[in-house]
């Protein structure tokens, strides 16, 4: 994601940090008495940050999701959108399952099948309660953040075992804002929506586990009014199909992809296709009414993107998915997010977020945050990408970048951020980009360009398509280099002063 957003004060994030722990438990499960071996699913993937997100006890293989949106009405309507969608999710079971929850948020369940078999909807039960047969309920705690659906499959299902379950549901669209009050998930616009899920936004527009571990492929169709474009992950599966006034935009993202990385922005836009000199496919869609001035800009750095691609292919390992290309929505989010294979932007697309967006391609999506305080490993590798492009633009040597980062002074607050675990509130604060970018800088100082590049495509290789943690890039760089990397690790990401260099 960019842009970082500014180190607020010390006291406010231990405020926040504090805050954020004194939430709640939703739903409860309880277990069966009759037969222990089954137990309930988590209902969290057990993130210290977020423990709602995502779910315990199966594994999503793929979401199958068909959508229909309406957008708002002209102004001064009310700024708000209606939804529905059909979600078939396939699963695994990973334990013996007495029942298992989903994220959803803001959404209405209407009804259920699990293997074609229909569930009924309860109230949610009390804790410890026995609940008979086939059924489903949903949590819907705003305050506490809880948006739990739980499912009871009867039969119950055994660790192994594959389920199909379709979930038809529906609502309306409105704004939906993080734990930081910032608007992300199905964010309705006036001509559409700008969809970005970083960290847990997904679940606002899609029953989900919405946690990087479980990553899925998705198959997506989203129908909208006659005349507006409907984007989303990968390559379209077909032409768009028009009838009776609406649109149905069909679209595969066949590599597995982290919940947070999917996409369906729905606008005005102008869709364009073409290819880099490899033949790997570039779909952008860039909304009719960015400024003029925002336009010319956008143009130029989306011009550039063929030719990014080659330049971090040349220093890594190849681009990692079946597509790539952007999204550039005139809307007021603010920001932009690297969804798989087509990065989303607000208003313009800069020629360094460009290349930033495209980095997470490799760090960020290929390769996960396993949690989400791992997410320096994201933004530092992002920001030393848009150093590496600067330089190779001649710009700014990295070095030149680093020397600006390291001048700091040493009492300014940004040190004061320790970078491998920032709390909930400190995601997106800039030493989580500078400082890790910093990081990435000194590693190279210190094993040499050799290892700092080859331990660069160990980690992408490791852990293609999965998550990874601080620690698996400490590993990961040990054993390229040879070196005992503890100390310096535990200075760059674990101490909050600032590096002697
Ligand atoms: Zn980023």
């Amino acid at each position: 994601m960019t842009i970082p957003r500014q180190v607020c004060g010390a006291l406010v994030a231990a405020l926040l940090a504090a805050a954020a722990i004194v939430m709640t438990g939703g739903a409860t499960a309880a277990q069966t008495p009759d037969d222990p071996r089954f137990t309930p699913g988590a209902e969290g993937a057990g993130d210290a940050y977020f423990p709602f997100a995502g779910n315990g006890g199966y594994d999503v293989r793929h979401y199958d999701l068909d959508l229909t949106y309406t957008p708002p009405a002209p102004a001064p309507a009310p700024l708000a959108g209606q939804l529905s969608g059909v979600a078939k999710i396939d699963l695994v079971a990973t334990q013996d399952l007495d029942r298992f929850n989903l994220d959803l948020r803001g959404m209405d369940v209407q009804s259920i099948t699990i293997d074609g078999k229909r569930a009924a909807e309860i109230a949610p039960p009390a804790p410890g309660a026995v609940v008979e047969g086939r059924a489903y309920w949903q949590v819907q705690d705003d305050a506490a953040r809880v948006w739990e659906l739980t499912i009871q499959p009867r039969p119950k299902l055994k660790a192994g075992e594959r389920a199909e379950l379709v979930v038809r549901y529906g609502g309306a669209t409105t704004r939906p804002t993080d734990i930081e009050g910032v608007l992300y998930g199905w964010v309705t616009t006036r001509d559409g929506a700008m969809v970005v899920g970083e960290p847990e936004g997904s679940m606002t527009w899609y029953p989900v586990s919405d946690h990087p571990t479980d990553k899925a492929t998705y198959s997506l169709d989203i129908t909208v009014p006659e005349g507006k474009v409907a984007v989303a992950n990968g390559l379209p599966a077909g032409d768009p199909v028009t009838r009776n006034g609406w649109t149905r935009w069909s679209w595969e993202a066949p590599d597995a992809q982290a919940s947070y990385l999917t996409t369906a922005s729905v606008g005005d836009y102008d869709l364009r296709m073409s290819e880099t000199a490899s033949g790997l496919p570039i779909i952008d869609a860039v909304d009719d009414a960015l400024t003029p001035g925002n336009a010319a800009i956008t143009e130029a750095s989306l011009a550039l993107q063929a030719d990014m691609i080659a330049f971090l292919e040349g220093a890594f390992v190849p681009y990692p998915f079946n597509s790539y290309g952007s999204i550039v929505d005139d809307d007021s989010v603010g920001y932009a997010l690297e969804t798989q294979t087509r990065p989303v932007y607000s208003r313009v697309a800069r020629e360094g977020t460009t290349v930033h967006e495209l980095a997470h391609q490799w760090f960020g999506n290929a390769v996960s945050p396993a949690r989400w305080q791992d997410i320096w490993l994201n933004e530092g590798w992002a920001t030393y990408v848009e150093w590496l492009w600067s330089e190779h633009t001649g710009v700014a040597t990295a070095q030149e970048s680093f020397e600006e980062i390291m001048a700091i002074p040493a009492d300014d607050e940004f040190w004061e951020l320790t970078i491998a675990d920032p709390g909930s509130f400190g995601l997106f604060l800039s030493p989580i980009y500078d400082r890790g970018a910093a990081t990435l800088h000194a590693l190279r100082l210190e094993v040499g360009d050799d290892a700092f590049f080859a331990g660069a495509q160990e980690w992408l290789t490791r852990f293609d398509d999965a998550t990874a943690t601080s620690e698996d890039f400490e590993t990961v760089y040990e054993d390229v280099s040879g070196q005992d990397l503890g100390a310096f690790f535990d200075t760059w990401l674990r101490t909050p002063s600032r590096p002697a260099i």
